[in-house]
């Protein structure tokens, strides 16, 4: 048994065999064999799995995306069967008597070549294909594994760290908890940690390349610990945990239909953030009573291509019409920093956070904004719909957003298309947002406070960097003075004001919120139900 200890950012106790993630490939060495047809089986046991791997992929794909996107899975099916890629091998293993990683490795670079060296653009764009699937085949036959968890059993995921657009794709059902080397309690892998409600830790000093994967493990985000081939002490202790757990959130269950009021009468809107359209579940099922920050960029990474208004549309309206009438806060595109779309081919930047990112994109780019804005206010016709707009800095950028937004109004008005106007928001997440907030408010619906990039750019602390943890605390009084002036300088223009950062679910802080004036609190929806005990447990 091996006990390592990191940083909780979410607690939960979990217990499964591990599944540790090498993106990597390990150095392909060539050796020689004995018995080429045991090399031969092998490959084909590797190639059959990748076939199998590659149909599940397209049809989660088709799935979710669109049958467009997933066509590529297909494509990559049909060249595993390529009798001459699969005769190369199997000539160079006989003839030159080498392993089969070996002859794999060498047949995908040398397919590569030829491809890359033709005419034809659709042949050269195979050159990488041909890369991709002789990875796959390559990682199958040394048990390596990547993110994609598609014929994975629920595993705890350990991986030096972890991208949100990783995450994003990672099959959710196939994850019983994480532990990473690297990453820092506000990134965004650790919000989609909440989110899917699991227990996850950070900085836990692990050699991925010497741990044993498929063995038992246990991951305690109470106190921060991840133990490999626990005894049966420690299992058994564990299994106990997991029973209160279950308890504990039974118990809950009976906050689900109560009105979030405080004990004097003070009615708060509890809504829940999401990432994707199939976030929308965990919704409905922590019973919150809408959702407050649906991150619409997390439909625009981990692909190849900007989405289109089509599939936007598709996308926003089936929140909608989920929802019912209840309210569904969109943020446009809020991309960069460490959220990133290779096809946008945003530049390297010494300081992401403070770079070219979210409504900047959107102002300089604003084909791509006002594709999203069409796709919502269309989509706005289906239900109960509000838009707001991130990292806001300035008056005149408010102002620029709603002509763009009026113009997109008229072209749809013009063509015929039926549209409605949504309710328009910002968020406060920056210190001149909040300086500004007094003359801000004239000029919008609501504010959302965005604490995370609040927090980070008040305290001057990169959210990303694990490094600085111990300096972060989220409850600075500058935070909260900020958070205060913004309360009542959108009150005093008669708007109302939310919070959808994390810190909103911060129960020690609920009782300073209320007191504050915030109307709603928008939190991961695992913290819905204990968030709303709390407020009705609290007079203010
Ligand atoms: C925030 O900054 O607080 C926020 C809610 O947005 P994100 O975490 O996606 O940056
Ligand atoms: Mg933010």
């Amino acid at each position: 048994m091996t006990e390592l200890t990191g940083k909780s950012v979410y607690q939960g106790v979990a217990m499964g065999p591990l599944l540790v993630i090498k993106r990597e490939l390990p150095k392909v060495e060539k050796k020689e064999i004995e018995d080429p047809e045991t090399e031969i089986n092998r490959v084909d046991q590797a190639l059959t799995q990748a076939k199998e791997q590659l149909q599940k992929l397209y049809e989660k794909t088709k799935r979710m995306i669109g049958e467009d996107s997933a066509a590529i899975f297909e494509v990559h099916q049909m060249m595993l069967e390529d009798e001459d890629y699969i005769d190369s091998i199997y000539n160079m293993i006989r003839t030159q008597r080498v392993n089969a990683e070996y002859a794999v490795n060498e047949t995908g670079d040398n397919f590569s070549r030829i491809f890359a060296d033709m005419d034809d653009d659709y042949m050269k764009a195979r050159s990488a294909d041909v890369i991709d699937i002789s990875g796959r085949v390559v990682r199958n036959l040394t048990g390596c594994r990547d993110t994609d968890l598609s014929d994975a059993e629920p595993s705890i995921i350990l991986a030096d760290d972890l991208s949100p657009s990783e995450t994003v794709q990672m099959d959710k059902e196939k994850i019983l908890a994480f532990a990473t080397v690297h990453g820092s309690a506000n990134s965004h892998t650790a919000i989609l940690a909440r989110m899917m409600n699991i227990p996850a830790l950070i900085g836990v000093p692990m050699e991925l390349e010497k741990l044993p994967d498929g063995a038992r493990a246990i991951v305690d985000g109470y106190k921060g610990t991840l133990v490999i081939e626990p005894d049966d002490e420690t299992a058994s202790a564990a299994e106990q945990k997991m029973a209160d757990e279950r308890e504990k959130a039974k118990l809950l269950q009976t906050m689900r239909g109560l009105e979030t009021v405080t004990p004097n009468g003070r009615k708060v809107h509890l809504y829940a953030n999401i990432g994707g359209v199939g976030d929308v579940g965990y919704v409905l099922e922590n019973d919150a009573e809408g959702i407050g920050l649906f991150r619409s960029e997390f439909l625009y990474i981990g692909r190849s291509e900007l989405p289109s208004e089509e599939e936007q549309f598709t996308a926003y309206r089936k929140v909608l019409e989920t929802m019912a009438q209840k309210k569904v806060i969109i943020r446009t595109l809020d991309i960069g920093a460490d959220k990133q779309a290779d096809y946008l081919h945003l530049e390297k930047e010494d300081n992401p956070a403070l770079g070219y990112r979210a409504i900047r994109i959107c102002l300089k780019q604003p084909d791509i904004f006002k594709t999203q804005l069409r796709a919502l206010f269309r989509a706005a016709v289906y239900g109960n719909l509000s838009v707001m707009y991130p990292m806001i800095i300035s008056v005149e950028e408010v102002e620029q957003i709603k002509k763009i937004a009026e113009e997109v109004a008229e072209e749809l008005a013009r063509s015929g298309v039926p549209y409605a106007m949504p309710e328009q928001g910002i968020m406060i997440e920056t210190p001149a947002a909040v300086m500004l907030s007094d003359r801000l408010a004239g000029l919008v619906d609501f504010f959302s406070i965005g604490t995370n990039d609040l927090t980070q750019y008040t305290l001057a602390i990169d959210r990303q960097n694990d490094r600085l943890d111990d300096f972060y605390n989220p409850h600075h009084e500058a935070v909260l003075r900020m958070i205060q002036m913004v309360a009542d300088n959108a009150h005093r223009a008669g708007i109302w004001v939310g919070i959808c950062g994390e810190l909103g679910a911060d129960l020690e802080l609920t009782e300073t919120f209320l007191k504050m004036g915030i109307d709603e609190l928008s939190v991961s929806p695992s913290m819905a139900l204990p968030l709303r005990k709390k407020i009705r447990e609290t007079p203010a």
